[in-house]
């Protein structure tokens, strides 16, 4: 399971979001103030996939630059490629680069109605290829993996192989999307590292804590839930703190599960929920 032979600690890392454009930025430091707080080794930064045509880009450089700057953390740019055109990218390099910012996970995002492609990239291993060529190895690059396949692909060999192309393009570290069954990360993982994908991967975590959410997560990206969450959710639906709870018990089960089988890192999905974060943070933290 691990990367290397000797081991070294778990990682463990938070995902927020920006707040939308008309919406006050306070709110994102009110979470922040709190999430630093718990020490996560980094925090990385969404940007919607619009990104540099509806402006969302600039909220992701902002915040991942007080995560680095104000918080003294890590901070994370997400980068969603295919609505961004190359001067785009360099533009946004430059700026983060400027504020220290030197971690950006790179992305092809998806389609937005009504916005066409800018069509410099067409899929992620064509922005890590473009960063590489610009920066060097002034960035560490992310990018996404798919333990049950990416929605889009024919089968998981099939996004295996994809992924190989992307890490060779010049990824540091890999961070997966959400599941909640742990059967399918290490299938993933196995395969990949027979792949030669040898990489580190973190575990991509979301807590569930409302059944509207969760299922429109799933629809989006085809993750499988697992029938004992579907009945937690059926049962408790209607109480949203007892759905809350359940939600947090199942991803710290996961956790430690992951962890116990020397996961390389836990990439947790907070939607800039500090109650959440602090509840697994103050149950794992010594697990990792
Ligand atoms: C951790 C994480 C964070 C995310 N953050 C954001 C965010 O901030 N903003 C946002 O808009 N979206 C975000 N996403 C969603 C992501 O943009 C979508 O899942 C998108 O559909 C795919 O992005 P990718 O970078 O994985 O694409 P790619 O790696 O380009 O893969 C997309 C599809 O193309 C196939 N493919 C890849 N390379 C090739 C190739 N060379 N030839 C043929 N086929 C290929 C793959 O198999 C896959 O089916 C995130 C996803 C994850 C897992």
């Amino acid at each position: 399971m691990p990367a290397t032979a000797e081991r070294q600690r778990a990682i463990f890392s938070f995902e927020i979001f920006p707040p939308k454009r008309e919406m006050p930025m306070d709110t994102v430091y009110r979470t922040l103030d709190e999430l630093t707080d718990l020490e996560p080794d980094f925090i990385s930064v969404t940007c919607g996939a619009g990104g540099s045509a509806d402006g969302s880009n600039h909220r992701t450089i902002e915040v991942a630059s007080a995560i680095q700057n104000k918080y003294h953390r890590e901070g994370i740019a997400h980068l969603p490629c295919i609505h961004f055109s190359r001067a785009d990218v360099l533009a946004m390099l430059d700026e983060l680069e400027a504020n220290g910012v030197r971690k950006i996970l790179a992305l092809r995002g998806d389609r937005v109605p009504d916005l066409t492609p800018k069509e410099d990239f067409h899929h992620a291993s064509d922005l890590i290829a473009f960063i590489r060529a610009h920066a060097k190895d002034r960035f560490q690059i992310f990018a996404a993996c798919y333990p049950e396949g990416h929605i889009e692909a024919p089968d998981l060999d099939t996004d295996i192989g994809n992924l190989r192309k992307k890490v060779d393009a010049g990824v540091d570290r890999l961070i997966s999307q959400l599941f909640f069954d742990n059967a399918f990360f290490y299938d993933f993982l196995n395969k990949a590292r027979k792949a030669g994908i040898n990489v580190p991967v973190e575990a991509g975590i979301m807590p569930v804590t409302n059944k509207k959410q969760i299922e429109r997560m799933v629809t989006l990206c085809g993750a499988t839930l697992p029938r004992k969450f579907q009945r937690v959710l059926a049962k408790y639906e209607s109480q949203p703190e007892a759905l809350r709870e359940a939600g947090i018990a199942f991803a710290t089960e996961q956790i430690v599960d992951l962890l116990a089988h020397g996961v390389d890192g836990i990439h947790l999905y907070t939607m800039n929920n500090p109650y959440i974060a602090r509840k697994i943070s103050e149950s794992i933290r010594t697990l990792l």
